[in-house]
C-alpha cells in the first residue's frame, strides 16, 4: 500500500508563482525544499484514495478550494526561509 500527501503536489504547482512574487528571495534547491516544507507544514495533509477515480482531476478541484491557504502558507515561508536562509552562502557577501 502506498499513501502520498498530495497537499505536496498543491504547493509545489504554487510554488513558482509566490516565489516569483519575490524577487529577492533565493530560489535555489534548497531553499525551494525549505519553503515548501515549511509551508507544509501548515497546511492540512492531502490523501487521495486513487480508486476513487481521477487523482489528478481531485488534486485540482483541491488546488482550487486550498488556492487562498496555500498562497498564504507559501508566502509565509518565503518570508521566513528570506530572513533565515539554510544555504551555504555563494559568494561570502550575503549580510
Ligand atoms: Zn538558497
Amino acid at each position: 500500500m502506498e499513501l502520498k500527501n498530495y497537499m505536496e503536489e498543491v504547493v509545489l504547482g504554487k510554488l513558482d508563482a509566490v516565489l516569483s512574487k519575490y524577487p529577492g528571495c533565493c530560489t535555489c534547491e534548497q531553499c525551494r525544499r525549505d519553503i515548501a516544507s515549511l509551508a507544509l507544514n501548515h497546511l492540512p495533509p492531502l490523501y487521495i484514495s486513487s480508486s476513487k477515480g481521477n487523482v489528478y482531476a481531485r488534486i485540482a478541484e483541491m488546488s482550487t478550494q486550498y488556492e487562498v491557504e496555500v498562497i498564504q502558507a507559501i508566502a509565509r515561508a518565503v518570508e521566513s526561509v528570506s530572513k533565515h536562509p539554510r544555504h551555504e552562502a555563494a559568494d561570502g557577501v550575503s549580510e
